[in-house]
């Protein structure tokens, strides 16, 4: 297969025309959500980018593996007060097995993504489900000289790994830099370095996740669950590492260095990170009372929204934007996202509806070289929304008789509009939904409603026309009457 994409690799800061490893396959990692609250809007963006990529290399004719990864080991947030962890604290206030809290929040991010939109990966592996891959991760850092067990835990020698790599390549940060930046240690700390991470923490009698290890009782450290699941499922190198810009330091950063000091090379040869979302121009933060989740979201209910947003809204309006640029959420702006996916669909209906001519004004072809293009400039998602939005022009043009189009290049339209606008974007309409089989038996009826009206108007009986027309609007139908006959859409 002739591929021309190019990926931005934020590992070697450039643009690289993408080759996978084993030609055919690719294999894709992603950091996927920790499990121990509501799915919010911060995990639309990695979810929504990386569903993207997904489909578009499958629809390049690619083998995908995707891999995204459930945390709920929970120990990516410590509660400040206490440094007990989530789930075990919440675990042990409302007397719950930890796993079903982590189930409960799994289930419903789930759900969540699926209303996105956000196809299943192609495995999602649990971090608790993968412990004795971590500790033999784990025990290839020491064998390899690169850790040291300190009173039970294993730390990462970021000094020793740094003398024979470098550590910091990702981020572009230098040892110094993350020293002067390192808040000092109180002294109690079992590590030699203030800049040494926990491969390995021993629990503390009152921790309720924990496994037995050579070491202690305890738990991996935050970073080790993707190094050792990526090389479980992808193998010791793969092509696509993805994730949040958020986690470029120190989660990747770190996860680079396990792999190069387990295994003498880097695992990923593709480095992509989506950029975040801020709101109203401020970075989200359940402090600064703008922490919105998904359900909020869907429903209207935050004191920052004036209205409720569907999903697919949503989901737009991540595409409007390129994966690597900020996106400042608003009310505005997603008020504008709606308008524009309305205009959308409106033109996908306006499309199923255009009847061919003897000759073509139009040439399809341009709409699908340039979704093409775009996608294959590191997925530009909100080029190819423009392209759309032109040709949606193009469609009511069609439909008014000033364009004309044949029934090959009509076919060869529809096909490509579907193949962006559903397979790739991933957009649904939600309008005609509720049933996608109710489309299927309304077309029929308001059409053959239409036929009557227009055998009303030819016999100049203004009533019964105007009867059908109100009854459709009634219905939430508006008719439309164009040179030739008339058109419809949902309002
Ligand atoms: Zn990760």
């Amino acid at each position: 297969m002739e591929s021309k994409l190019q990926l931005y690799n934020t590992l070697t800061r450039r643009k690289e025309a993408f080759e996978p490893l084993v030609p055919g396959r690719v294999g894709m990692y992603v950091c996927g959500p920790t499990v121990y609250g509501d799915p919010h809007l911060g995990h639309a963006r990695p979810a929504v980018t990386f569903d993207l990529m997904f489909r578009y290399l499958k629809s390049l004719g690619y083998k995908v593996r995707y891999v995204r990864n459930i945390t709920d080991v929970g120990h990516l947030e410590h509660d400040a007060d206490e440094g007990e962890d989530k789930i075990a604290k919440k675990a042990r206030l409302e007397q719950l097995e930890p796993m079903e809290v982590a189930h409960y929040y799994t289930e419903r991010y789930h759900r969540a993504m699926e209303a996105l939109g956000v196809g299943s990966p192609s495995i999602e592996p649990h971090a608790s489900g993968h412990i004795i891959e971590q500790i033999a991760f784990v025990q290839r850092i020491l064998d390899a000289g690169f850790a040291y067990v300190s009173n039970g835990s294993v730390y990462f020698d970021v000094e020793k790994y740094n003398a024979a790599h470098r550590y910091g390549r990702l981020s572009g940060r230098n040892l110094d830099d993350i020293v002067a930046n390192t808040r000092e240690l109180d002294g109690q700390s079992d590590k030699r370095h203030s800049y040494d991470f926990a491969l390995w923490k021993k629990a503390s009698p009152e921790h309720i996740m924990r496994w037995p290890s050579p070491w202690s009782d305890g738990f991996p450290g935050w970073h080790m669950e993707c190094s050792a699941m990526s090389t479980r499922y992808l193998g010791e190198r793969f092509d696509i590492h993805g994730g949040g810009m958020d986690l470029m330091f120190p989660h990747h950063e770190c996860e680079i260095a396990q792999s190069t000091a387990a295994l003498g090379h880097d695992s990923a040869r593709y480095w992509v990170h989506n950029n975040m979302i801020t709101i109203n121009g401020q970075k989200m933060g359940k402090s600064l009372g703008n922490f919105i989740t998904l359900e909020e979201l869907f429903t209207g209910s935050h004191a920052l929204l004036a209205q409720a947003y569907s999903p697919m809204t949503i989901r737009f309006f991540v595409l409007q934007a390129h994966y690597r640029s900020t996106l400042d959420f608003s009310n505005e702006a997603l008020q504008a996202a709606e308008k524009g996916l309305d205009r959308l669909m409106k033109g996908v209906e306006t499309l199923a509806k255009i009847k061919p001519a003897a000759a073509s004004t139009v040439d399809p072809a341009d709409l699908e070289r340039r979704c093409r293009a775009a996608m294959d400039d590191d997925l530009n998602s909100p080029m190819v929304i423009s392209a759309l939005f032109d040709w949606v022009r193009t469609i009511n043009q069609l439909a008014d008789g000033a364009q004309t189009i044949t029934a090959e290049d009509l076919a060869a339209l529809r096909a490509t509009v579907d193949r962006y606008v559903f397979d790739i974007l991933g957009l649904r309409d939600e309008k005609a939904a509720g049933s996608a089989a109710g489309r299927d038996y309304v077309t029929p009826l308001v059409e053959m409603l239409l036929a009557e009206r227009l055998k009303a108007r030819a016999a100049k009986d203004w009533a019964a026309s105007d009867r059908i027309r109100d009854g459709l609007a009634a219905a939430g139908i508006r008719v439309k009457d164009r040179k030739e006959g008339s058109d419809w859409e949902l309002e």
